[in-house]
């Protein structure tokens, strides 16, 4: 064992600790956006920034009716798009998000979702964030660790991470996190940070990892 992975130990088994009570008290953690396929995931995932998944979730409903194909998205006019997907919000952006992604997906990959991380980052307005996403619950592949705004709180309020750049805190959490947990731990810190870990009061006094968090006293104290 290299010098490193002995500093990492202590940490691997807490994050191991932290995985088995979360997975205990959330056996049903799991993706909250409806999708019956890689591009209904991949739109879903585009629509759901800065909007809750259940109004994503009422707007595709109705959405993924009319756009099955990834060239429906470019049959229609942008204003149309814009009009069905506004509820969701920031609609001006996410349509042409939309559209760009989805021009790449027909002249590029035959109208079909790629299913690896290089070639989904390359589309326009993909991140790691929705590649991960889309490659975790669509494909079931764990390349990476999706960093939302929920796992980027926890992580650091965990003391997983010291970092703020969630490309970084991928990569800290991608070392102490075994890969076969890799989607599951991502679902599993959202749920929590949505019941327990709020991002303005978080409830230590009812949280099942207060022993394990190195923030417990302090966000307390802070929010009391
Ligand atoms: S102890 Fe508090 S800060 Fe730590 S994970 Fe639980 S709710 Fe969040």
């Amino acid at each position: 064992m290299s010098e490193h992975q002995e500093t990492l130990a202590p940490q691997k088994e807490r994050t191991q600790e932290i995985i088995r009570r979360l997975k205990e008290l959330y056996p049903d953690a799991r993706c909250s956006l409806h999708f019956t396929n890689p591009l209904e995931l991949l739109v879903a995932t585009i629509l759901s920034a800065q909007c809750t998944d259940e109004r994503v979730n009422r707007v595709t409903a109705t959405l993924f009716q009319k756009y099955r194909t990834a060239q429906d998205y470019l049959s229609v006019p942008l204003e149309e798009l814009e009009e069905d997907i506004r509820p969701t919000g920031f609609y001006k952006n996410k349509a042409r998000t939309l559209r760009r992604c989805c021009q790449a997906l027909v002249e590029h990959h035959g109208g079909q979702v790629p299913a690896d991380m290089a070639s989904l980052v390359k589309l326009s307005g993909i991140g790691r964030k929705t590649a991960n996403v889309v490659l975790g619950n669509a494909f079931h592949r764990a390349e990476g660790i999706v960093v939302d705004t929920h796992v980027k709180r926890l992580a650091g309020r965990l003391g997983l991470s010291g970092q703020t750049d969630p490309e970084k805190i991928e990569a800290d959490l991608m070392r102490l996190v075994p890969q076969e947990e890799w989607v599951r731990f991502a679902h599993l810190l959202i749920y929590h940070g949505r019941q327990i870990c709020g991002a303005r009061k978080p409830k230590c006094a009812e949280c099942v990892l207060a022993d394990l968090c190195p923030s417990a006293q302090e966000e307390e104290k802070r929010f009391s």
